[in-house]
């Protein structure tokens, strides 16, 4: 049953995104109620789909005049909860704004809308001899919402950073409808000219990343594009003892060599990543070391010999091996068996660009939890320990995986703990909430790093926000000096 109130608004939205963009119809609201994560999913009021910045305006200006609750949505594959609607309001899908706007080919940057997903960008980037860094996600994700709101990590994350780093200038309309143009793009001619991602003066670009929706929307991105390199190229290098595999990575991390580095234990993706159905991979997890290091390459050919033989000594010195997969393919029975040599072997380094292998993790069950602390490499098995402590304390020891992920050039470390659930049976997923909430509640309370992925939304801000001490505060006074009517997605930025 529609309030009369709540048929006004649907017709103040609907003048202003035209009536085929507007739904309320609870067959399509559902499709909004959920996310890439365990979290409970509830139906948003109405969804808009704008078609152009004017648009979303419009949609904001009547939200703030009502003082209904928005909840932006790019391409809602978070893995967060960070659009599931936590009270009734607005879901802007903004799907629709999905234009390249501009490529700079002499300027290596692009100007792009958020629907633009990476997988577009990246064509459109190849055909010039460039390329984005894409996150370790699927390609379907938007570009903007990866970049702004998550701070992506990628395979390349040590040499190139995190999402932040790529980006140059944004265009944002905030909660009251108003525009505002963030970074290098603030200043004059800088959509044409900017180029590094600050403004002149004191930047407050970074107070709007990772804002999950709670400071407006943003309609439009300037990134940075890099040259295609010559050549890639992956290896995985695998140990039986954690402290073997932790030494080659500092090791690999002071010797400059390698684009990025993975190390996973156990082996639940690497088996994941080279077969093809379930069974095999289960079959083999136990069989292969335990610990393994997924080494990735990229720049020029001499670059990448150098590289590799610097490798081939920290691999000698450390006792390790690298995988011969075409070895392990016949050892086990070969493509028959349902082993693919080829996703490792070509594919990580596709994978690089178009994210192939990313969803095999979600394979063995349909979806996978995950949360994730910053930390340093040498100390990192510590939080490894916990991890598996509390999984098992709660009955969960079906399938979990960690891996560590060096950033920023070996400066810290990204570390993420996975569980992989069905996301259709009810047990399952209360259960993994469970066991991915009391993980931050532990490691939070107990300062075993910096919880990074779900920094303030949901519940970690909560545990989160009075570490925090001042800098919550003045987080709140800018939230409420934006935002003074709380439209922006509730309860996700700042909890109450
Ligand atoms: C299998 C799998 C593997 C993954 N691996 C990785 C990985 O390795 N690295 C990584 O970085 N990510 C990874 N992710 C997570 C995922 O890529 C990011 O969470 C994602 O890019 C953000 O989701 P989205 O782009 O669909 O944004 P959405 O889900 O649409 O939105 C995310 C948040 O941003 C807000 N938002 C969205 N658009 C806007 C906008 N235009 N303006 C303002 N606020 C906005 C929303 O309100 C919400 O709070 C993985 C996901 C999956 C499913």
């Amino acid at each position: 049953m529609t309030t009369a109130k709540e048929e006004i608004v649907f017709q103040q939205l609907s003048n202003a995104v035209g009536s085929d963009y507007i739904s309320n119809d609870p067959a399509i609201l559902v499709c909004y109620s959920r996310d890439q994560s365990p979290k409970s999913p509830k139906n948003p009021t109405y969804v808009v789909l704008p078609g152009s910045r004017e648009e979303v305006q419009e949609v904001v200006k009547i939200a703030n005049e009502q003082k209904i609750p928005i909840i932006p949505r790019s391409t809602g594959v978070n893995v967060a909860g960070l659009c599931i609607p936590t009270v009734d309001g607005i879901l802007v899908d903004l799907k629709r704004m999905d234009q390249i706007i501009e490529i700079d080919k002499k300027n290596m940057s692009a100007i792009i809308e958020p629907g633009v997903l990476m997988a577009q960008l990246q064509v459109e980037a190849y055909k010039r001899g460039l390329k984005i860094v894409v996150p370790s996600a699927p390609g379907s994700v938007s570009v903007i919402s990866n970049y702004v709101a998550v701070r992506g990590t990628s395979i390349a994350s040590v040499k190139f950073g995190t999402g932040d780093n790529h980006i140059i200038g944004l265009e944002w309309v905030l909660p009251d409808g108003s525009l505002l143009d963030l970074g290098s793009c603030s200043y004059q001619d800088g959509w044409q000219n900017g180029c590094c991602g600050h403004s002149p003066g004191p930047d407050i670009l970074g107070l709007f990343l990772e804002a999950s929706g709670g400071l407006g929307i943003c309609t439009k991105a300037k990134v940075k594009l890099y040259p295609k390199p010559e050549v890639r190229r992956s290896s995985i290098i695998v140990y039986n003892e954690h402290e073997k595999v932790l030494d080659a990575m500092v090791r690999i991390q002071k010797s400059g060599i390698a684009s990025s580095g993975y190390v996973h234990f156990p082996a639940t993706y690497t088996a994941h990543f080279f077969t093809l159905n379930n069974e095999t991979a289960k079959n083999i997890i136990n069989l292969l070391p335990p610990y393994s290091i997924l080494a990735f390459f990229e720049g020029t050919k001499r670059q990448i010999e150098y590289e590799e033989k610097v490798l081939n000594k920290i691999i000698e010195e450390t006792n390790g091996s690298i995988l011969n997969l075409s070895e392990i393919v016949s050892m086990f029975g070969g493509a028959e068996a349902g082993l693919d040599p080829k996703p490792v072997e070509q594919g990580i380094v596709h994978h690089a660009d178009f994210m192939t292998i990313t969803v095999r993790i979600m394979r063995p069950k349909g979806a996978f939890g995950i949360t994730v602390f910053v930390h340093n490499i040498e100390d990192s098995f510590k939080l490894y320990e916990k991890f598996e402590e509390i999984c098992k304390r709660l009955g969960y020891e079906d399938l979990t995986t960690y891996y560590i992920q060096p950033i920023d050039d070996y400066h810290f470390a990204f570390i993420e703990m996975d569980i992989i659930y069905d996301p259709g049976q009810k047990d399952e997923l209360e259960l993994a909430e469970k066991v991915l909430s009391e993980i931050n509640k532990v490691f939070i309370v107990e300062e075993f790093g910096l919880n990074y992925y779900e920094s303030m939304c949901g519940g970690p801000g909560k545990l989160i926000g009075p570490k925090l001490g001042k800098y919550y505060d003045l987080l709140k006074k800018f939230k409420n000096l934006l935002d003074p009517n709380e439209i922006m997605n509730p309860g996700v930025y700042l909890p109450k």
